[in-house]
């Protein structure tokens, strides 16, 4: 460590006095604290001149610097190649006596001028009088001073013999040097920190853009990104990557009945677990809470599941330990493949992998499964994950509503029957048609409730209405899983029972598919509910095969001919003649006819030939809020 310096010794002369000259040659008052400073400032003293220097220092004790390192050149270099303590200058001025070799001079000057910390040292060369060196006046002795100023990157020169006042005024030029350099270095070391600063501030805001705050891993957005450009290159070539979609099965478990530092913790261990396993190559990220992905290029369908599967078992495996308990911890995985042959962007690809991981959520979780385009159940699992709720939430809070269609009788003319159909509220309080829940309301087993809740509001209306129109009839469509609904006949029982509803006016239609699927139970089904006086209608006739055949010995009191055959009928001669010979065949069964979907008067003239019983259509009327029986 290079420690020039010890403590500043106490003056022995008056140096004020000195301080004072100097002053008094530059026009001002010598303040205290100048001499103080003269006192403090730490002088290195290079001169190979033993006598010489001490002729010097002596002189500097004269003008008030006792702080004085006297050394030759060779010492000083040594000690100059040492680091300087803390990295901070200890050294507030050099006085260098080039009267030796010039070269060494130089070699100093360079250190001392052009290496941090010591290039705020100001440096005063001494240099020979005119009479030491070359004659005064002479060109050769003004040019070695030119030339010493020039090479070195000396400060001040200071002639032999020395005055102390010289010395005096150098010494506090130096000064006020060496503090300029200093706030300079400073400014600039300032503004470097700041540049700095903000340079690690953008690499942050950087770094935070494209991961994710947790644990680390890519977020999202980073992802999407990587993905759309490996989707690039994958296209050109001839391997195919992987995009892994591992959703944790018990997260929201941990995370509800633990507080939310552990859940943090959980995904910060499985951030880790997943780190180590995947390795380097892969790309990983969290995408939401529990949601983890991995982008995998240059890999093949098996290789990918094989890693899905590696991933699941250590997934499976792992234990997270809290204070209390220890929970385990299992994953959802679903995969989908980067082919190089389909032109597929990053969000399609999320969503395919996504909906894989929901099938296999869906089918008993803690497993893998493969995205393929024909898997179209991966699809309805999701369309029904978002429908049941909503229905759900229709049954409960009276979001149901029933229109009625009315269906006329040909002969008379009168609408005495309507159809009750059922609409679902959306959210904007729109009406939704039953092809948007019905469905989904028969897989997720919420059509029960459904139909009770019709046949409810149907019955109700006609014991309301038993009076004023008393031949009004209502039909009411039931499910095709009907025959579960094991509430359905004692319901029609106990709200016919003392009602004074003519069982006659109740109508059920069940579609000619749905009787078809389980006839004889189907059979059982229609005759008790005719038991009870209901009659009943084979809804979308002639839409199923062979659909005369079992119509022999289906109990039904009219046949409803699909609307498909009616629609084009005018123009369609195939339709004519099915249509006719439905009605033909129905009269002969003792079934009544009823053609649906009849939208102008052509159609109900035709079929009014044909010998149709009823007709229904927008012709006649559309489904409406209200009844106008008549
Ligand atoms: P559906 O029983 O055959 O009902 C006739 C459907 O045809 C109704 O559609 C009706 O609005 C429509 N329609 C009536 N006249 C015309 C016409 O002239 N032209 C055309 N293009 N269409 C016409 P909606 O109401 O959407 O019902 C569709 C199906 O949903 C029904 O077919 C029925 O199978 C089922 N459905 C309706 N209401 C209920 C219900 O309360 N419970 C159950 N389980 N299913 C219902
Ligand atoms: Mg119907
Ligand atoms: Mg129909």
């Amino acid at each position: 460590m290079l420690d020039f310096f010890k403590k500043p010794l106490s003056p022995q002369t008056g140096p004020g006095k000195v301080a004072d000259d100097a002053a008094a040659r530059e026009n001002r008052p010598a303040a205290p604290e100048l001499v103080e400073q003269l006192q403090q400032m730490r002088v290195l003293l290079v001169d190979n001149d033993r006598l010489h220097a001490a002729r010097i220092k002596t002189l500097l004790n004269g003008v008030g610097c006792y702080n004085i390192l006297a050394c030759t050149i060779e010492e000083a270099w040594a000690r100059l190649q040492q680091n300087a303590p803390g990295g901070v200058c200890n050294v507030d001025l050099a006085l260098l006596d080039i009267q030796q070799s010039i070269e060494d001079d130089h070699r100093l000057c360079r250190k001392l001028g052009g290496e941090s910390p010591w290039n705020t040292v100001p440096i005063i060369m001494i240099c020979g009088s005119p009479a030491r060196n070359a004659p005064a006046g002479e060109p050769g002795w003004q040019n070695q001073i030119l030339r010493v100023i020039r090479e070195t990157s000396a400060t001040h020169v200071l002639c032999t013999p020395i005055r102390s006042v010289d010395l005096a005024s150098h010494l506090v030029s130096a000064m006020s040097l060496k503090r300029e350099r200093e706030q300079h270095k400073w400014r600039a070391l300032e503004l470097q920190n700041t540049a700095a600063e903000s340079r690690v501030k953008e690499a942050r805001l950087h770094y935070l853009a494209a991961h994710d705050d947790l644990t680390g891993l890519y977020n999202r957005r980073r992802l999407e990104q990587m993905l759309e450009l490996t989707a690039l290159r994958v296209r050109g070539r001839t391997q195919p990557g992987a995009l892994l979609y591992m959703d944790l099965d018990q997260f929201r478990l941990i995370n509800d009945m633990q507080n939310h530092c552990m859940g943090d913790r959980l995904l910060v261990a499985i951030a880790d677990l997943l780190r180590r396993q995947c390795g380097p190559d892969h790309t990983l990220a969290r995408i939401s809470s529990d949601e983890f992905i991995l982008l995998m290029e240059n890999t093949g369908q098996e290789q990918a599941l094989a890693c899905a599967e590696a991933l699941r078992r250590s997934l499976d495996s792992f234990h997270f330990e809290t204070r209390e308990r220890s929970y385990r911890v299992s994953a959802s995985i679903g995969v989908a493949m980067l082919r190089p042959d389909e032109r597929v962007d990053a969000h399609t690809l999320l969503a395919r992998a996504d909906q894989a991981c929901y099938a296999a959520k869906t089918h008993g979780r803690n497993q893998v499964r493969l995205y393929s385009l024909e898997d179209q159940s991966v699809h309805v699992l999701k369309h029904d994950a978002h429908w049941a709720p909503l229905i759900q939430d229709a049954l409960t809070n009276e979001r149901l509503r029933l229109l009625f269609q009315p269906i006329m009788e040909v002969g008379t003319g009168r609408r005495t029957h309507y159809e009750a159909l059922v609409r679902m509220l959306g959210h904007a309080n729109q009406l939704l048609p039953p092809a948007e829940f019905i469905p989904v309301a028969e897989r997720m087993g919420l059509v029960h409730e459904i139909d009770l809740w019709v046949i409810t509001q149907a019955l109700e209306l006609l014991q309301q209405l038993r009076h004023g129109s008393p031949e009004l009839s209502l039909n009411v469509n039931l499910s095709a899983k009907v025959l579960h609904n094991h509430r359905l006949l004692p319901l029609v029982r106990d709200k016919l029972h003392g009602s004074g509803i003519n069982p006659r006016n109740v109508v059920f239609e069940i579609t000619e598919t749905a009787a078809i699927a389980n006839l004889p139970l189907m059979r059982d089904m229609v005759q008790q509910l005719r038991n009870l006086g209901c009659r009943f209608a084979l809804d979308d006739f002639g839409a199923g095969f062979n659909s005369f055949n079992y119509l022999k010995h289906f109990p039904v009191d009219y046949l409803k001919i699909d609307g498909s055959f009616i629609v084009n009928l005018i123009g369609d001669p195939a339709d004519q003649a099915l249509v006719r010979s439905m009605i033909e065949i129905a009269r002969k069964l003792g079934k009544r006819t009823v053609a649906e979907f009849v939208e102008n008067a052509e159609t109900l003239e035709l079929l009014k030939e044909y010998g149709v019983d009823y007709v229904q259509g927008y012709h006649i009327g559309r489904p409406q809020a209200l009844l106008y029986p008549a």
